[in-house]
């Protein structure tokens, strides 16, 4: 209503000078603060012509050269170029969950990570192994099965033509140890009597030196679990997390620079996730943890870019991928808030970043001996070797037969964030930064009785090709540390 009178307001402006003006003449004019000034500008211009149009309004309002009048669709084209969705399954989802679903998912698997391993090794095809026998062969594929045996690890592989064993022993019998199943790898050897004896196997991985440097003048804050609804939500040390953005406490020269701020997933608590998880809840009714959260974030400064990827707590499919949150979810955010699925490969002004909830990180570090959740951020450099988020199927982390598999890490992102360990861990695998960002929930009884150790409330801050930081909120003031 409100809208239709300025626009008949604008059409009788131009009226009364004896000019008509198109319509989306006046959807300009309706953001035009000085609009008086503007219309007389315009017909100062137009002499001699009797319709106003688009382009009559840009150039009065370039000659007025005024800084206040602000045209709302010219920001917009500037938001959408700022923030690219590379890859994600939201809106994409395919699969029926059938039997040939999961034929054509590790399908599109072994093709993409495959694809990666050809480019670097000359490979055979497994069927056409018979032709090389005594002699020094590599295959590609993916691995079937894992035995322990007295003449070392037989490592069963995969590809589309058939099946081989290759036998580990030696040194490489300690990263056969390391296999997770299902992941696919190179392995060169001598073949003899239809095994190859193994000296070499090859991850995918990426190359020494091969990733780009970005440099950016802004920061992107990772954050993750935030758990809205839990007793446990630390709920003065969140605030003071939202204060420190909105540089309103110490350390504001770093916040004032925050152009993003990354959530990866866990926004709520959720409802029946564990057994007994209604004892540790505050809020019962998922919506409303919702609606708590967006008021929370709601606080954080407007031109902050929130984007927002949900996790196993969470209330859309525990399959991965997981799409963005369901749109009566969607809504109750502000207009900064950007909802993305879980993985989500997105670009923030050329920075490209892999957002992975992490779900596969349980596996991983059960796994691998040598891995830990005290040190998160090394769980995810098994991950980028294999380049895969979720490499062991069948684990604790379920997996959606998606026609296609969205969870190889085929393009080398800048930034891989993970989350849901709840513990804090960042470093740099040749080049790509590794960060998972802790949590907002302080230890349940559930965690207690599994003997899990959260480190709460710790931020991860980067300048894309500078500084790293690590911001403590946890329990007082707010503590800045080198990474
Ligand atoms: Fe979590
Ligand atoms: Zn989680």
């Amino acid at each position: 209503m409100m809208v239709k009178n300025v626009a008949s307001i604008i059409v009788k402006k131009f009226l009364v000078r004896g000019y008509n003006v198109n319509p989306k003449a006046v959807e300009m004019l309706q953001m035009v603060e000085n609009l008086d000034e503007v219309v007389d500008e315009i017909c100062r211009n137009a002499a001699g012509r009797f319709i106003i149009t688009e382009n009559d309004v840009e150039a009065a309002l370039k000659s007025l050269n005024n800084k206040k009048i602000v045209i709302p669709n010219l920001e917009k084209k500037k938001e959408i170029e700022e923030i690219k969705i590379l890859k994600d399954v939201t809106g994409n989802s395919l699969t029926e969950g059938k039997l040939e679903d999961f034929q054509l998912y590790f399908n599109s698997r072994y093709e993409k990570i495959s694809r990666i391993l050809r480019s670097r090794v000359s490979s055979v095809p497994i069927a056409s192994l018979g032709r090389f026998k005594g002699e020094n062969v590599t295959v590609v594929g993916m691995v079937n099965s894992i035995k322990e045996t007295p003449r070392g690890y037989y490592i069963e592989l995969e590809d589309p033509t058939g099946f081989i064993n290759c036998i580990a022993s030696g040194k490489l019998a300690e990263i056969a140890q390391t296999l997770l199943g299902d992941e696919v790898i190179a392995v060169s050897g001598t073949l003899k009597d239809r095994n190859i004896i193994a000296d070499r196997i090859i991850f995918p991985d990426v190359p020494v030196n091969g990733n780009r440097k970005i440099v950016k003048d802004f920061f992107i804050v990772f954050i993750s679990d935030t758990h809205f609804g839990s007793k446990e939500f630390l709920e003065d040390d969140w605030n003071k997390f939202v204060s420190w953005l909105n540089c309103e406490t110490k350390g504001s020269e770093i916040a004032e620079m925050v152009k993003y701020v990354i959530v990866a997933g866990d926004i709520v608590d959720g409802v029946g996730i564990y057994p007994g998880q209604e004892n540790d809840l505050k809020i019962v009714n998922i919506y409303e943890q919702y609606e708590v959260a967006a008021k929370h974030f709601d606080e954080i400064r407007k031109d902050i870019k929130i984007i927002m990827s949900p996790g196993n707590h969470d209330a859309v499919r525990q399959a991965e991928p997981q799409p963005a949150l369901p749109k009566e979810i969607r809504k109750l955010f502000s207009n900064n808030v950007v909802h993305v699925g879980n993985p989500c490969y997105i670009s923030l002004d050329g920075v490209k970043v892999l957002i992975y909830h992490g779900r596969s990180l349980d596996d991983v570090v059960s796994k691998i001996p040598k891995l830990n959740y005290e040190s998160p951020h090394f769980a995810m450099e098994e991950l980028l070797k294999r380049r895969h988020l979720s490499p062991m199927y069948g684990g604790r982390s379920p997996i959606a037969p998606e026609k296609e598999d969205y969870l190889v890490i085929e393009d080398i992102p800048d930034v891989i964030h993970c989350g849901h360990v709840h513990t804090y861990g960042a470093g740099f695998y040749r080049g790509v930064l590794l960060v998972n960002s802790s949590t907002w929930q302080n230890q349940t009884e559930f965690q207690r009785k599994m003997n899990l150790n959260p480190m709460p409330c710790n931020v991860a801050v980067y300048k894309p090709g500078g500084d790293l930081y690590r911001i403590k909120f946890y329990g007082g003031s707010n503590e800045i540390c080198g990474s």
